[in-house]
């Protein structure tokens, strides 16, 4: 076993040791640092230094209680996070997630993946990610604002436009953040716009960044097809899930004239042959806040299938795009066998390691979240530089700068991952860009 094998496997065990029991966490960083092995073989300082040590660790973490009363007059108490994981780069930056399975480790996993994933952006936000075990499903609008706001009267401390930026994630969207900003202009007496991302472009948010993470993904895959000659045009697709990054997806999808064919939910699955309506799952989404069943009411020729497996269905790009390993090893191995030509993540790692070995193992072109979503959090970035100079852009203007900035991470990707000896190896080439691009900062800033 070599020096550097034996020193990454060592510090593997150590954040095994120091975070029992967070299996996601574990499982992002093993992803990570398997990877970087070549990295620390060209370069001794970074071992030197214990840069990997110090990125595992996250600078902060801050568990707290959030209180709040439900409509019957009933005290519910749920448990808020966030984790300040690495600012080398910038303020702390990542979403925050309300959902009942959300822990710790959780949103360790998000935090770390964040680092990175901010890192390759290339422009300046650190990696931090929150939320809370809070479930938003079947809650009235006044049960989720008392809620928002006992968790913004603890987070309002820890948060700032030069310190930690949350925005949305998984159960938390613009009537979330429009609470949140409400309720820290209220406690703080400022209007500080840059605290938060995600916010209405009504008042100080940016222009597609509801769109963006689902069309940043659609770009890079534009790109990844691109190297193999090969357009999205009359492709059949998969899009799982029908929140946020999935209606977007299938709406830049539709517009490069590819054909969804499926999305789904926590419940079950919708197959629609002809090609998914999106105007339904947005209306039953994002107005009514229904479930995706509903849509086959409203459009014949269309099929649920209650609690099925959406990559059962055969498809040319499937774009995960609900949540963390929602996509396992059999599941990959059925989609290469129905065809599969390349998958982009628009969720935060869906595919589990075995599924990850089974699509580089066929060929398939596999864009990791970390890389292929990195719209969301970079159009966040964006709306940071809006608030800071007291503008707001275009559509247009906008959507073309998250367009260059997905073929910019694209090309390194895929540049570094070449100069690594791995030819289309995304998952080598992302972790590599972002690594070095923090580990650079964290030398220069020495022992801190
Ligand atoms: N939650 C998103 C992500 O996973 C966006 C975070 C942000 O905009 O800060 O990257």
């Amino acid at each position: 076993m070599s020096d550097v094998h034996k020193r990454i496997t060592g510090i593997f065990d150590q954040v095994i040791k120091r975070n029992q029991g967070e299996h996601e966490f574990h499982q992002a960083v093993k992803e990570v640092i398997e990877t970087l092995e070549p990295v620390l073989r060209k370069h001794p300082e970074y071992a030197d230094h214990k840069i990997i040590e110090r990125i595992c660790e996250p600078e902060r973490q801050i568990i707290f209680r959030v209180p709040w009363v439900d409509d019957k007059g009933e005290v519910q108490i749920n448990r808020g996070f966030r984790v300040e994981f690495n600012s080398a780069l910038g303020p702390y930056k990542g979403g925050l997630r309300f959902h009942p399975s959300v822990t710790l480790g959780t949103i360790k996993f998000l935090g770390f993946e964040q680092i990175f994933k901010n890192a390759l952006t290339g422009l300046p936000i650190g990696g931090g990610k929150g939320g809370s075990d809070f479930d938003p499903k079947g809650k009235s609008d006044a049960e989720v604002m008392r809620f928002v706001q006992s968790f913004i009267l603890e987070l309002y401390r820890h948060i700032g436009e030069h310190t930690d930026v949350p925005a949305g994630d998984i159960g938390v969207g613009a009537r979330e953040i429009g609470y949140m900003f409400g309720q820290y202009k209220r406690i703080t007496n400022r209007y500080e716009s840059g605290v938060l991302t995600g916010k209405s472009p009504a008042w100080g948010g940016a222009l597609v960044r509801k769109e963006a993470t689902g069309y940043g993904a659609v770009f890079f895959l534009e790109e990844m097809l691109k190297t193999r000659g090969i357009g999205l045009e009359g492709k059949t697709c998969v899009v799982s899930g029908s929140g946020n990054v999935a209606i977007y997806a299938i709406e830049k999808l539709q517009q490069y004239g590819a054909k969804v064919v499926a999305c789904s939910d926590s419940n079950g699955v919708i197959y629609d042959p002809a090609g998914i309506d999106l105007e339904i799952v947005k209306q039953l989404k994002e107005v009514e806040r229904k479930r995706i069943s509903d849509y086959v009411k409203l459009r014949g020729g269309a099929t649920f299938i209650e609690n099925g497996n959406i990559w059962d269905i055969p498809c040319e790009l499937a774009l995960p795009c609900a949540t963390q390993n929602e996509l396992d090893g059999g599941d990959a191995q059925t989609l290469v066998k129905n065809g599969l030509l390349a998958v982009s993540e628009g969720a935060n790692m869906p595919s589990t390691p075995e599924a990850i070995k089974v699509f580089q193992d066929a060929g398939i072109a596999y864009g990791l979240g970390k890389a292929a979503n990195a719209g969301g959090v970079a159009t966040s970035a964006l709306e940071m530089q809006q608030n800071a100079s007291r503008d707001s852009w275009s559509f247009e203007y906008s959507e073309e700068r998250l367009k260059v900035i997905m073929q910019n991470i694209h090309q390194n990707c895929y540049d570094t991952a070449e100069e690594y000896g791995s030819k289309g190896n995304y998952v080598l080439g992302a972790n590599i860009v972002g690594f070095r691009r923090v580990a650079e900062a964290m030398l220069a800033f020495g022992v801190v």
